[in-house]
């Protein structure tokens, strides 16, 4: 039976960072923690994105926890299978018994008198404890713009982060906004249900041909030995890394080696020129997450799906449909918001007070900033997985998280094993920390490409993003620098 005060952890949030933050505290025999997760059910990304065609665009070899082979049923895994692997890994690690379901994070402050952090929840007791590592999850903030008219359709409407469960599209009139990552993945699954479908674009991405095999019977018998798991993900890692050439060093190398395909793909499947036209991009590929898919332009150039580009937007949306800036008026049933996530600016969505009253909004007012991408002056005993500046285009989130693992499991050990109460970054390193980060995301295609992505906050710098190689970001996590922090 778990305490509901005084821990030694508390993981905020149950997803894969959660999970590698529990996982690693049970590895240091620290079993003093508890995971607090706001939804009624534990797991994060792959247990809540239930939509139609969800799958992971990083091979799932490699998209997993590393020393824990996985019989994949193919090269990039569907939804059900990944919130299959999720229950597998609670199971493995008997993370279940340190789990707190509808328990949301409504604030955090540090309290300087007593050196612990006091975490006030939804509808339950505040629970206080020495560390905090929050896995609050990159995109789990879904974000609906205010198109004028929003609250006033009388149809069915969701994000497709809250997708209906038991909900059928079949005969429907239904528009889609967006055609990001969720929406290139929704539409080829759902356009032989749905009567007619209308697709709004901000903007066309570029999308490239997604590689993908089933593992055959013997194969994913072979992928159950670890040091076979263990080949074919570091073949996977090493291939993907060479990605970073072309995204900071070389458009020349990211046109030639996804550039190339990109274009024959919407050549060879998009005949009609004017579509074609609406689906080429206006950035440099690699600017904005590049799409895998091998279904999506088959699926736009139906029939029955119209496209309505950036010069044809939403003008209104209406009690029965959407109004476009030509005049056409759209007669809907379903509007399916496929708008995205706040994975900057509202990285941490409860109020956080460090030392003296330090708001952590106040800190990044400007943007957001951290070292390692993971923690904050004045904010102690305070770790931020997926922090900002720790996305990774070219790889598995999973790899960061525990790169950043190591980084946090020192910086805990080191306080108790040395009988201190507090650790946090000193001012100067974190500066030249975040200094670095951004004179080298100079360099990278996500700052130079010409795009508007939502890796920019709104001051226009990247912030979802790592600028460098992922075994660079691993390397400065697992070596910790005592001079780099203040430690009371
Ligand atoms: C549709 C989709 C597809 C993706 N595909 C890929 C991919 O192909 N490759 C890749 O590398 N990454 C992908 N990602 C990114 C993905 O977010 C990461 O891979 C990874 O799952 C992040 O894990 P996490 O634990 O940090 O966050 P999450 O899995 O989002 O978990 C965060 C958890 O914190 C909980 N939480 C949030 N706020 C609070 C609060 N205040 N109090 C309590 N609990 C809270 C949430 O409910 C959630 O369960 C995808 C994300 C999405 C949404």
């Amino acid at each position: 039976m778990i305490n509901s005060h005084n821990f030694q952890v508390v993981v905020i949030g149950s997803g894969f960072g959660g999970q590698a933050a529990a996982i690693n505290l049970k590895k240091q025999a620290i079993h003093d923690f508890v995971m607090l997760e706001r939804r009624s059910f534990a797991g994060g990304t792959w247990l809540q994105n239930r939509y139609p065609g969800a799958a992971v665009d990083v091979q799932s070899p490699l998209y997993s926890l590393s020393n824990l082979p996985y019989q994949w049923s193919q090269m990039f895994v569907t939804q059900p299978e990944l919130a299959q692997y999720t229950k597998s890994v609670f199971n493995t690690f008997n993370l279940h018994a340190h789990v707190k379901l509808n328990h949301e994070v409504v604030d955090a402050h540090w309290d300087e008198d007593k050196q612990h952090w006091q975490i006030n929840i939804q509808n339950q007791p505040a629970i206080t404890t020495r560390f905090i590592i929050n896995a609050t999850g990159p995109l789990s903030m879904p974000v609906i713009p205010d198109f004028p008219g929003k609250n006033k359709f009388t149809g069915v409407s969701f994000h497709t982060n809250n997708w209906p469960d038991d909900f059928s599209l079949k005969d429907k009139k239904v528009a889609i906004i967006g055609s990001g990552a969720s929406a290139a993945q929704i539409i080829p699954a759902i356009v032989d249900e749905v009567r007619t479908l209308a697709v709004f674009q901000r903007s066309a991405h570029w999308i490239i041909p997604r590689p993908d095999i089933k593992f055959s019977t013997w194969v994913q018998k072979l992928l159950g030995i670890k040091w076979v798991y263990s080949l074919l993900r570091n073949a996977i890692y090493w291939g993907l890394e060479t990605r970073v050439i072309g995204f900071k060093y070389s458009k020349w190398v990211l046109n030639l080696f996804a550039g190339g395909p990109a274009r024959k793909q919407l050549k060879n499947q998009v005949a009609d020129l004017e579509l074609r036209k609406k689906l080429t991009p206006d950035f440099t590929i690699g600017c904005k997450r590049i799409i895998l898919s091998n279904t999506y332009y088959p699926a736009i150039s139906r029939k029955h799906v119209s496209l309505f580009a950036k010069d044809n937007g939403i003008k209104t949306i209406t009690p029965s449909g959407i109004d476009t800036e030509d005049g056409t008026s759209l007669d809907l049933d379903v509007i399916i918001y496929s708008t995205g996530y706040d994975a900057t600016d509202g990285l941490i969505s409860y109020p956080v007070t460090g030392k003296n009253g330090t708001q952590l909004s106040q800190v990044w007012s400007d943007y957001p900033r951290a070292y390692l991408g993971t923690c904050v002056p004045d904010f102690p005993n305070y770790f931020i997985v997926t922090g900002p500046n720790t996305g990774i285009g070219h790889t598995s989130a999973i790899f960061v998280i525990e790169a950043q693992m190591h980084y946090i499991m020192q910086a805990i050990n080191y306080v108790t094993a040395h009988n201190k109460t507090t650790i946090q970054p000193t001012q100067s390193a974190e500066t030249r920390y975040t200094n670095m980060v951004h004179k080298e995301m100079t360099r990278t295609v996500w700052h130079t490409g010409g795009c508007n992505s939502w890796y920019k906050s709104a001051s226009g710098k990247v912030i979802a993003m790592f600028p460098g190689f992922s075994f660079v970001f691993k390397r400065m996590c697992q070596r910790f620098k005592l001079s780099d922090h203040d430690i009371q």
